[in-house]
């Protein structure tokens, strides 16, 4: 039989500092199937962070432009900048077959799973929001007033988990087996019958 599958749509969210950017990254580098989605951002790049590698770093006019033009398959306000998944990072990939990974806040997660009901939404949850602010404040990329910020919009989005079809808790120094509980469900999701064309070969002919 011909392996003619539609790709999928991974939706990964939870707090910022929870690891889901590790998670993902680990996914995408060990799954050649699995490709990333690179979002549209107004925020400024951080050191180290990469035009088009990273995130579309643009203006808010040419957001807005965007928008207009309805390229976004969801768009939200993060942390007070815009960000937004391109139908062009999307679409064209999933027809494909190529599994697209999505790291995006609840908002945005939540637009996806409404207009695209088969995505793999999973939310990666943090062992304590002590640990939380422990490892934000180890990251050091941020100030104290924007991870105040970012705590706040933490349990915001830890009260919309159940919205999500998976929950995985990363424990701080387990990054492993949280990994290992991602790439489980990935291999599962792949094999929902509903992903496959229905055509099967008839060799026998
Ligand atoms: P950061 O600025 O730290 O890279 O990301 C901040 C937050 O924005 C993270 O929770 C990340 O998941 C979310 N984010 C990144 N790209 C997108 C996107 O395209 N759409 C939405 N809704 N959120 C995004």
């Amino acid at each position: 039989m011909v392996e003619r599958r539609k790709g999928m749509l991974i939706v990964l969210s939870g707090p910022s500092g929870a690891g889901k950017g590790t998670l993902g990254e680990m996914l995408r580098a060990k799954d050649k199937k699995v490709v990333f989605s690179v979002s549209a951002t107004t925020r400024k790049p951080r050191s180290g962070e990469t035009d088009g590698v990273h995130y579309h770093f643009m203006t808010e006019e040419r957001f807005e432009e965007l928008v207009a033009q309805d390229a976004f398959v969801e768009y939200a306000t993060v942390h007070g900048n815009r960000y937004g998944t391109l139908k062009s990072e999307v679409l064209e990939r999933l027809e494909r077959g190529q599994d697209v990974l999505l790291d995006i806040d609840t908002q945005g997660a939540l637009q996806v799973m409404e207009r695209m009901p088969d995505c793999v939404s999973v939310f990666i949850l943090p062992q304590s929001f002590k640990e939380l602010r422990a490892r934000l404040t180890a990251r050091n990329t941020e100030g104290q007033e924007e991870i105040d910020l970012r705590m706040r919009n933490a349990r915001r989005e830890v009260s919309e988990m159940n919205r999500y079809r998976y929950l995985i808790v990363n424990r701080t120094g387990h990054a492993a087996a949280a990994y290992r509980t991602l790439r489980q469900i990935v291999l599962s999701e792949r094999q929902r019958s509903s992903r496959y064309f229905p055509e099967v070969e008839d060799d026998e002919k």
